[in-house]
């Protein structure tokens, strides 16, 4: 049996987990900050149509970045930080600057120009989030992420009124009673849960394809603790008890409004009864059984951007890649 993983480890380097930006949360109450920025040529701003932002290809991908346009402070805009202190980057821009995103329309009323045209550049964070370098990963996670949570809050949860986005897109104020809307952020947890042989229980969705399969997870509920959500969870979906619950490492998981949290449990119980409105099935799987079926073909692991495939690897020692090639 192989050595259990160093909990210290963690999950390094998840892909949505890498921003690098410098938030300057204390500037968002400046006055009229969006304003100010978005007539200032050194403001840097990125684009959002939809779910989607423009990647580009160069020496490594990167987000495309321009000076404001007049027409950017009609838009709904995000002052998402300034860059980190750093020599000016191999696209000339000097550490300090103002990083700011504007959500434009998926459809333009008035096509030309670059950001209007229908090129594959324009992508989903879930293609391009494991791509990107640190800094536009984190720009794109967060532009995304309160893109979403604007989208969806329109109007007051108090009084059904229309809010309007305050504070540097940070929150939204209702135009009724003035009270203040912030970004929610929705916490769910993702299981490696181990038994005593070491064997990783694995589950698949009702709606996923035959051979894809994940760790359990599952959002956390009002007054739940995130240790008291893994034990639930599992249980409810496979019928095990599990204790010793610790943590992994999160990310960011806009998709629309997650935070993943990877924890690790020891299960109680070995016998698997799995819920079938949630899990087609439900198994536990050594690590010899998982590479054997890796190199098979016989399993699809998940995408490269997510937590699951991370747990995998750390579970593995070794990246799927890797496991599917090896001969052992
Ligand atoms: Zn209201």
């Amino acid at each position: 049996m192989e050595a259990v993983t160093d909990r210290a480890e963690s999950l390094p380097g998840l892909a949505l987990s890498r921003g690098v930006l410098d938030r300057a949360a204390q500037r968002r109450t400046e006055p009229d900050l969006l304003a100010r920025l978005l007539t200032d040529p050194s403001t840097r701003v990125h684009v959002v149509r939809g779910d989607r932002m423009q990647v580009l290809d160069g020496p490594t991908p990167h987000l495309p970045w321009r000076p404001p346009r007049p027409d950017d402070v009609e838009r709904l805009g995000f002052f998402l930080g300034v860059l980190p202190d750093q020599p000016e980057d191999a696209l000339g821009t000097p550490g300090g600057a103002a990083v700011v995103a504007v959500v434009k329309p998926v459809v333009d009323p008035d096509p030309g120009g670059s950001e209007w045209d229908d090129s594959p550049s324009w992508v989903t964070l879930r293609q391009a989030g494991a791509v990107l370098p640190d800094l536009d990963a984190g720009i794109f996670t967060a532009a995304i992420a309160l893109a979403n949570w604007h989208s969806a809050h329109g109007c007051c949860s108090r009084c059904g009124a229309p809010t309007r986005a305050a504070a540097g897109g940070w929150i939204r104020v209702c135009s009724q009673d003035g009270s203040e809307h912030y970004p929610r952020t929705d916490p769910a947890v993702i299981m490696a849960v181990r038994d005593a042989d070491d064997r990783m229980l694995f589950g698949r969705g009702v709606t996923w394809p035959v051979n894809q399969y994940s760790m359990l997870a599952g959002f956390v509920e009002p007054g739940e603790s995130l240790e008291a959500a893994v034990i639930r969870e599992v249980f409810e979906e496979s019928g095990i008890r599990a204790d010793e619950v610790t943590y992994l490492g999160s990310q960011p998981w806009p998709f629309p409004s997650s935070l993943m949290i990877a924890m690790e449990a020891r299960a109680l119980t070995t016998e698997i009864r799995w819920d079938p409105v949630e899990l087609a099935d439900a198994r536990w799987m050594t690590r010899e059984a998982y590479r054997k079926a890796l190199q098979a073909g016989q399993i699809r692991v998940p995408t490269g951007i997510s937590v699951a495939r991370r747990i995998i690897e750390r579970w593995l020692g070794q990246s799927v890649e890797a496991a599917a090639a090896s001969t052992g």
